[in-house]
C-alpha cells in the first residue's frame, strides 16, 4: 500500500509542477471564480459546454499543490463528459475525499490519486474548491464560489 500511496503522490505532485489545461479559454461560454479561504486558494475555471457535453475546459489560478493537481485532474477527466454526469461524479469524488478507508472508485480514474485527501480533512476544500467552482461556472454564478 505504501508503494502506491508514494505513486498517487508523485502523480499530484506532477500535476502541480505542470498543471493540465491551466490557461484562460477564450472560447468558453461558462466560467466562474472560487476562492477558499482556509488555504487561500484560489482559481477561475472555463468551460465551453455545447448541447450539453463539456467540449472544452481550463482553470487559471494560484494555489496549494492539492489544489492546483485537483483542477488539473478535474479538466483532464471531465473533457467531452456530459453535464449530467458531472453531478454524480462529483458525488462520487467527494465521497471519496471525506471517507477514510473507502471502497475503490474505478469510475473515478486517476481521480482517484487524490482519495488520501481523506486522511486530512483540512484540505478536503482544496481538493474540492474546483469542483465547486465548475459547478458556480455550469448555474453561470456570478457570485464567486467558495468552500465555505
Ligand atoms: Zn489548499
Amino acid at each position: 500500500m505504501s508503494d502506491l500511496r508514494e505513486l498517487y503522490q508523485d502523480v499530484i505532485f506532477d500535476h502541480y509542477k505542470k498543471p493540465r489545461n491551466c490557461h484562460v479559454l477564450d472560447c468558453a461560454n461558462h466560467q466562474a471564480d472560487g476562492f477558499n479561504p482556509l488555504c487561500g486558494d484560489q482559481l477561475t475555471v472555463y468551460l465551453k459546454v455545447e448541447h450539453g457535453v463539456i467540449t472544452d475546459l481550463s482553470f487559471k489560478g494560484s494555489g496549494c499543490a492539492i489544489s492546483t493537481a485537483s483542477a488539473s485532474l478535474m479538466t483532464e477527466a471531465l473533457k467531452g463528459k456530459k453535464i449530467d454526469e458531472v453531478e454524480d461524479l462529483f458525488e462520487d469524488f467527494h465521497h471519496m475525499v471525506t471517507t477514510p478507508e473507502d471502497a475503490p472508485h474505478p469510475e473515478l480514474g486517476k481521480l482517484e490519486v487524490l482519495a488520501g485527501v481523506s486522511e486530512f480533512p483540512a484540505r478536503v476544500k482544496c481538493a474540492t474548491l474546483a469542483w465547486h467552482t465548475l459547478q458556480a461556472a455550469l448555474k453561470n454564478q456570478n457570485q464567486p464560489a467558495t468552500t465555505e
